[in-house]
C-alpha cells in the first residue's frame, strides 16, 4: 500500500513527453497500425530517464480515423452521430495505450494508463473539468503516467475530441511541469509544411519576435487530423513558455534526440521561449 511517507517523486521535476500519433502510429496505415519499431526504440529511450515521467499520447492511425469517420472535426456533424462513434474511437484508443504500456513495462518503466474519457468533460470542445489529484498522486509515488488523446463528453456538441496535445499542455501548465517535451515526426517547426514544400526552412527558436508571422505561416498536419495539426500545437505551446517551462518540439522518429534531451544535450528541434 503507498502511504505519504513513501511519496518519492517532486513535481517541479516534472517532464511532460508527447509521443506524437505520427510517429507510433502508421498515420496513414488502414486500418490502423501501431508502428511497433518506433514504439519499442522510444520505450527504450524513455527507460534512460528513470524518473516518472507524464506520457501522452497522440491519436494518429487509431485516434483520427475513427474521428474523421464518424464526423468529427465537421461542425455540421449532429450530435447523436458524433455519440455514434464513442466505442470506435475508445476501443482503438485503448488498443494503442495498452501497447504502449507493455512495451514500457517490457523495458521497465512502471506507468498507468489513464482514459480522459472517464473522468474529463469538455465545453464546445474545451476542457469543461479535468480533476487531476489522482494524477498527482500517481506520479508522486514514482508511477509514470500514460495519457491519451480521446473523444470526451462534450456539455454543448454531445463528444468531442480532446487532442493529446491539449492534455499535454494543459498538465503542463496545472503541475507547473518543468519541461515539455513534443515528439513528432519533423525536426520542429519548419517555415512551411515540409510535406508541401521540402525546402522549407527548420525555425530553431519562437520568440516574443517572430511568433506572429510563425502562426500565420503553420498549416494543418496532411494526414486525416481532426486537432490542428502544427499551427494548434504552436498556439497551445504559446502559452505554457510564459510559465517559464522550458518547451521543445523535436523529430521522436530520430533514434537519441529524447535521450538527449533527457540528459541536456543539444540537438535539432524547435525551442520556445517567450522570456
Ligand atoms: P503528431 O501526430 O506527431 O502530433 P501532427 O500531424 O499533428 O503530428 O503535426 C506534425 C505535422 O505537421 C508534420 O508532419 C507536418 O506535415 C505538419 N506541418 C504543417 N505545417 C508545418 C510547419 N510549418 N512545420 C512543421 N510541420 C508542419
Amino acid at each position: 500500500m503507498i502511504c505519504s511517507a513513501q511519496i518519492v517523486f517532486h513535481l517541479e521535476n516534472l517532464i511532460v513527453i508527447k509521443l506524437g500519433g505520427s510517429v507510433i502510429t502508421d498515420k496513414k496505415s488502414m486500418p490502423p497500425r501501431v508502428n511497433l519499431k518506433s514504439l519499442r526504440r522510444i520505450a527504450k529511450e524513455i527507460a534512460v530517464c528513470g524518473a516518472p515521467l507524464l506520457i501522452v499520447l497522440g491519436g494518429g492511425a487509431h485516434g483520427h480515423q475513427a474521428a474523421h469517420k464518424h464526423g468529427f472535426g465537421n461542425p455540421n456533424t449532429p450530435p447523436d452521430r458524433l455519440l455514434l462513434g464513442i466505442p470506435d474511437i475508445r476501443r482503438n484508443m485503448s488498443q494503442l495505450a495498452s501497447r504502449v504500456e507493455e512495451e514500457l513495462s517490457q523495458q521497465g518503466v512502471l506507468g498507468a494508463i489513464f482514459s480522459p474519457f472517464n473522468f474529463v468533460t469538455l465545453h464546445d470542445g474545451f476542457i469543461h473539468n479535468f480533476p487531476t489529484e489522482i494524477i498527482e498522486q500517481t506520479l508522486n509515488a514514482g508511477i509514470s503516467v500514460i495519457i491519451h488523446g480521446d473523444v470526451c463528453i462534450d456539455m454543448k456538441k454531445a463528444a468531442s475530441i480532446l487532442s493529446g496535445d491539449t492534455i499535454a499542455v494543459f498538465l503542463a501548465e496545472k503541475f507547473q511541469a518543468k519541461s515539455v517535451f513534443i515528439g513528432t515526426n519533423v525536426d520542429g517547426v519548419l517555415t512551411e509544411n515540409p510535406e508541401i514544400n521540402p525546402d522549407a526552412k527548420h525555425i530553431p527558436l519562437i520568440d516574443k519576435t517572430n511568433k506572429d508571422q510563425i502562426l500565420a505561416l503553420t498549416g494543418p498536419s496532411s494526414s486525416i487530423d481532426v486537432t490542428g495539426g502544427m499551427a494548434k500545437k504552436i498556439s497551445e505551446l504559446l502559452d505554457l513558455a510564459n510559465h517559464k517551462i522550458d518547451v521543445v518540439i523535436f523529430n521522436l522518429l530520430i533514434p537519441n534526440r529524447l535521450t538527449n534531451l533527457f540528459l541536456g544535450k543539444p540537438i535539432i528541434c524547435t525551442r520556445i521561449s517567450l522570456n
